[in-house]
C-alpha cells in the first residue's frame, strides 16, 4: 500500500498488520510489522506467519516501579554507549569522527549532547528533540543496521538506516509525544495506592531505518529496541506514532514477561478460534480492535498470526479505555463488558501487567 492510499484511509481507520518475521539479523527476535491502520476500512495484506523465534533475554530491569519506568539515568550511560546506537550504520562507533569531534575531555553529559548534534548535523530541532528523548525518557534515538529481512510472502525487504532530519523531523516530535504520553498515562494509572504496574516503556532504544521499495514493515521490536521505518504506510500521525509505540512495546514486554500471551490467554484465543474460524460476525465480540486483514478478518485471528497478536490488540484496548477513564472520560463500550471469555482475559491481562488496576467501573 502506498503512504497516499495510507493517508486517504487515515481517519477513521485503524489497521495494523504485525508478523513475525525472521530476519537475517544478527539478532533472530521476532519481528513486527504493521501495514495499514484503518477502523472501517479493511484495508490490510494478509500477514505471514514464520516460525516463532527465541530470544536472548533482555536487559532486565527487575522489580517494581523500575520495571514499569525504568529510570533514564542518562548519567550512567556513557557516550560511547549512546553513540553505539546513533552510529550503529558506522563500522565502528567507537572510531567514528564523532569520538574526535566530540573531545574525550568533555565532560560525559556535554559529549553526549554532543554526540547527538553529530548524529543530526544540519538539523539542531532533530538533534534537540532526540537529545530531549534521551534526557527525559532514556530513549536513543538512533539508526538500524543494514541488512535483509525475509517478509515471506512478500520476499526479502532490504532496510537501510535513515536519520529523520529535516521533513522526517515530525517523526521524532510524534515518538516524543508518545512518551510524554505514556509517562502522563502510568503516573495516572498507578495515581494513589493503585499498585504498581510491571510494565516497562522506558528506557528503551528506537533505531530508525527504510525499508527499500517497500512502505513496510512500519517496526517491529526486540530486546528493548524498536526499529521504526520512516516510509513506513501507517507512521503518519502522532496518535497512529501513539499506538504503534505501545503495541511494539507491548511485545517486548510479553517476551520479558515469558510469553505471557502464549502461555495465559492461548486457551481463550484457541477457543474463540474453533468456534469462529475466521468469521468476522463471529470474532467481532472477541476482537480487542477493529483492526481487519484486508481480504480477512479480524487482525489477531487472521491466519498467519497467533495469540501473541491478540495480546498486543489487548494492550491497545487497555491502554485506550483507561487513559480515558484516567481522563474521567466515559468508555461507550468497555471491553470487559462483551462475551465472559473478554472479562476472564482482561483481568488476567491486568493482574499480569498492570498490577490488576482497572479504573473502568464495573459492567452493569
Ligand atoms: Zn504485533
Amino acid at each position: 500500500m502506498t503512504v497516499a492510499v495510507a493517508r486517504a484511509l487515515a481517519g477513521a481507520s485503524l489497521v495494523a498488520t504485525c508478523l513475525a518475521c525472521t530476519g537475517s539479523r544478527k539478532d533472530p527476535r521476532a519481528a513486527e510489522e504493521e501495514s495499514t491502520r484503518s477502523v472501517d476500512a479493511a484495508v490490510h495484506q494478509p500477514a505471514v506467519s514464520a516460525p516463532a523465534v527465541s530470544a536472548a533475554p533482555p536487559p532486565v530491569h527487575e522489580t517494581g516501579a523500575a520495571e514499569m519506568d525504568a529510570s533514564p539515568a542518562p548519567q550512567r550511560t556513557t557516550a560511547l554507549e549512546v553513540a553505539r546506537v546513533l552510529f550503529a550504520d558506522a563500522a565502528d562507533p567507537a572510531v567514528h569522527p564523532w569520538s574526535t569531534e566530540c573531545a574525550p575531555a568533555l565532560p560525559e553529559e556535554a559529549r553526549i549532547r554532543c554526540a547527538f548534534g553529530v548524529r543530526y548535523a544540519g538539523d539542531p530541532e532533530a538533534a534537540r528533540l532526540a537529545h530531549g528523548l534521551f534526557v527525559r525518557h532514556g530513549v536513543r534515538a538512533g539508526v538500524e543496521v543494514a541488512h535483509v529481512m525475509n517478509g515471506g510472502y512478500r520476499g526479502m525487504i532490504q532496510i537501510v538506516p535513515a536519520v529523520p532530519t529535516k521533513q522526517h523531523r515530525r517523526h521524532l516530535a510524534w515518538i516524543d509525544a508518545a512518551f510524554a504520553d505514556f509517562e502522563a498515562f502510568f503516573e495516572g494509572l498507578g495515581r494513589g495506592d493503585a499498585g504498581v504496574p510491571r510494565y516497562r516503556f522506558r528506557p528503551i532504544d528506537v533505531r530508525f531505518m527504510r525499508s527499500v521499495r517497500a512502505t513496510t514493515p512500519n517496526a517491529y521490536a526486540s530486546g528493548w529496541e524498536v526499529a521504526y521505518n520512516l516510509d513506513g504506510s501507517i507512521n503518519l500521525s502522532e496518535s497512529a506514532v501513539r499506538e504503534t509505540m505501545f503495541h511494539e512495546i507491548f511485545h517486548l514486554n510479553d517476551t520479558h514477561h515469558g510469553e505471557f500471551s502464549l502461555k495465559s490467554l492461548s486457551r481463550v484465543y484457541d477457543a474463540i478460534v474453533k468456534r469462529c474460524g475466521t468469521r468476522s460476525p463471529c470474532l467481532q465480540p472477541y476482537s480487542p480492535g477493529d483492526t481487519m486483514v484486508r481480504n480477512g478478518t479480524y487482525y489477531p485471528f487472521q491466519p498467519g498470526n497467533d495469540v501473541r497478536e491478540y495480546g498486543a490488540e489487548l494492550a491497545i484496548r487497555y491502554y485506550r479505555e483507561q487513559r480515558l477513564a484516567i481522563r474521567g472520560e466515559k468508555v461507550a463500550r468497555p471491553f470487559k463488558c462483551g462475551p465472559r471469555e473478554n472479562a476472564e482475559v482482561w483481568a488476567a491481562f491486568a493482574g499480569e501487567f498492570f498490577a490488576g488496576i482497572d479504573r473502568i467501573p464495573a459492567c452493569p
